[in-house]
């Protein structure tokens, strides 16, 4: 359950990287507004209230996308949606590279965070309160929103950043299996908070977003089943992948790139038994770098 590009339009595309809106979105935008409206004496700062609220999830989506990429991953597409924005991200699957492409989104806010404060402090000294008053609520409101929008995202609730950010931490000490199983686990806890809080406050938004992030917890609880199986399979000690020296597991788990039949790279030397293609790299299941078979090879390596 994200939002795709089904339902959404293009917005632009900065930096190669395409920027949606879901249809959805403009309704939301119609009430945000209307609500902000009674909070100025002119209805122009409320949707200027607005815009900047968009602007500051735009920023904190591109943070994300960007430090993706500068870790060799892919991210080209951000579509924004009620519920905030997502960022299309796949880094390398290896710990340092997710946790950083995770962690830069926040650091946005962070970096704003002195900015929004310094200029709060400015309107004080000039006496905004009075002789700007609606300048001086834009100010206030949109510091607050991104100290909020801070604050939510760094909760340890899977699959908010917070949540995702633990499970790139502890990747290094239990694995990239265990580590999404505990970080899920931590998550239906706290999605179980946000649904009680939802309940006894009636917010509906709340109430929305955490069966959302419920419904990506177990996704990911799936997922992390799957990967301690992956992680079990029996392996081949006399290969190793170049990059993060794990054993690929014995068994047809490849693609073949010409046939798309499932082969065994690593008892064909790279040769597909179906159609005889013969694959230049394979990719690691546990990095997912793609080197040569002969790399792969640890009995090259010792002669
Ligand atoms: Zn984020
Ligand atoms: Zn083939
Ligand atoms: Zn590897």
């Amino acid at each position: 359950m994200m939002p795709t590009r089904q339902g959404s339009f293009r917005l632009f595309r900065l930096f190669g990287i395409d920027v949606h809106l879901h249809w959805s979105w403009l309704f939301v935008a119609i009430y945000s507004v209307s609500v902000r409206v009674p909070n100025y004496r002119s209805p122009v700062w409320a949707l200027l209230e607005y815009l900047a609220l968009f602007l500051i999830v735009l920023m904190h989506e591109y943070g994300h996308s960007l430090a993706c990429r500068s870790v060799g991953g892919q991210a080209d597409q951000i579509v924004l949606w009620p519920l905030g924005g997502v960022a299309y991200v796949s880094p390398p699957p290896r710990p340092g590279a997710v946790l950083w492409s995770l962690a830069a989104g926040p650091l946005v806010n962070v970096v704003l965070f002195p900015f929004l404060v310094a200029a709060i402090i400015v309107g004080e000294r000039a006496g905004w309160e009075t002789n700007h008053a609606d300048l001086n609520r834009f100010i206030w409101a949109v510091g607050m929103v991104n100290a909020l929008l801070l604050g939510f995202n760094l909760m340890p609730v899977y699959p908010l950043d917070g949540g995702q950010i633990l499970r790139a931490v502890l990747w290094f000490f239990i694995g990239k299996a265990r580590s999404l199983t505990v970080a899920t686990v931590v998550g239906f806890l706290g999605g179980a908070v946000f649904v009680l809080y939802a309940l006894l406050h009636a917010d509906l938004w709340l109430g929305v977003l955490s069966l959302f992030l419920i419904m990506n917890c177990w996704r990911g609880f799936q997922e992390a089943r799957m990967l301690r199986r992956v992680e079990q399979l029996p392996r081949r000690p006399e290969f190793a992948c170049p990059v993060c020296r794990s054993a690929p597991p014995i068994g047809a788990y490849w693609r073949c790139q010409q046939c798309r039949q499932p082969f065994d790279p690593f008892a064909s030397s790279a040769v597909c038994p179906h159609c005889g293609s013969v694959h230049a790299v394979t990719a690691c299941p546990d990095c997912g770098q793609s080197k040569p078979i002969l790399a792969w090879d640890v009995r090259v390596h010792d002669v």
